[in-house]
């Protein structure tokens, strides 16, 4: 008799931890269509589109690190109604504050959600250009954003950094350590990654695109040396600015390296035959694309106008 008794209350003592244990997962898993990536690294994926009434401007991936001690925001979305539904996602399942708001870059799909976190104990962190980036276009990002949103973008806007990190920085969420670096000129002037030591996982702001074309708004070579840099990393996991995580960095930087390095060749050969800006752009703009990139027709014509601009004077 002895022993069934013990071992059904064994069982049951099992089964009330296991449903103990259940409720807490149930309570704790966070909600906002946050994915766990690695552990304790959750990424909210934004659509693979430009930003529309119908998308709310729900169109980067941004996320979250959990500390001993606190969380690290990665970016805050396009609007202000994103950035608190991703602060509203953490407060739930977290419970635990924000330390840091982390800036990938200055494009807006990726800060306009800032005004959410704003909180003493709240440090925002960005690359030692992103100031001036932010100064030279915020009027004209809110301007798109208000035309896009109407009354849905008020209150959005990017906020000024308090820390900047003009090479590299280590912060210390409590036994958890994120390695930030500043890269010189690549998508844009002031894109900074995000290395979480414990689990190998870089967050590459618009570094990485998958799926979606990969927008030059600062230099394409600079970009591709930046590119090599991170590959040699050998992240374990990658948060690309858009599209979904990746697990391999040779397999996820692999198209977008192909689709510079052919933009760049292509404007090259047209620079040397003295065509025109207006003459290339008609040209490669036109060019079937060698991989079926989302919003293809939407930024290539625009991605050859810059590297032509930025190839044109070279020797
Ligand atoms: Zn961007």
């Amino acid at each position: 008799m002895t022993q069934p008794q013990a071992g059904w209350q064994s069982t049951l003592a099992s089964t009330v931890l296991l449903a103990g244990t259940l409720l807490t997962q149930a309570t704790a898993a966070p909600d906002f269509g946050l994915e766990k990536v690695a552990e304790g690294i959750y990424v909210h994926r934004g659509q693979q589109q430009d930003a529309t009434a119908a998308n709310g401007g729900d169109i980067a991936n941004i996320g979250y690190i959990v500390g001993d001690r606190c969380v690290a925001v990665i970016d805050s979305g396009g609007s202000l109604a994103i950035g608190t539904a991703l602060r509203d996602a953490i407060r739930r399942a977290a419970a635990k504050p924000v330390c840091y708001l982390i800036h990938t870059h200055v494009h807006p799909d990726h800060s306009f959600g800032d005004a959410a976190f704003k909180d003493p104990a709240t440090v925002f962190v960005a690359h030692g250009e992103y100031p001036a980036a932010l100064a030279a276009r915020r009027d004209g990002f809110l301007a798109k954003l208000e035309s896009t949103l109407g009354a849905a973008a008020d209150g959005s806007g990017s906020a000024s950094p308090t820390l900047l990190v003009s090479d590299r920085e280590t912060l210390d969420l409590g036994n958890r350590r994120l390695r930030l670096q500043a890269w010189p000129t690549a998508h844009t002037n002031n894109d900074l990654t995000v290395l979480d030591e414990r689990t190998q996982t870089l967050w590459t702001g618009d570094l990485l695109f998958v799926d979606r074309i990969p927008v030059v708004d600062g230099r394409a070579l600079g970009w591709l040396k930046v590119m090599a840099a991170l590959r040699a990393l050998k992240p374990a996991h990658l948060i690309p600015g858009h599209g979904p995580a990746q697990h391999d960095a040779d397999i996820a930087f692999g198209p977008q390296q192909q689709y510079l390095d052919q933009l760049v060749s292509s404007v090259r050969a047209a620079l040397k035959a003295r065509s025109t800006l207006a003459q290339t752009v008609d040209t490669l703009g036109n060019q079937p694309p060698q991989k079926a990139w989302l919003l293809f027709n939407d930024y290539h014509r625009r991605n050859v106008t810059a590297v032509y601009t930025e190839l044109e004077w070279e020797d």
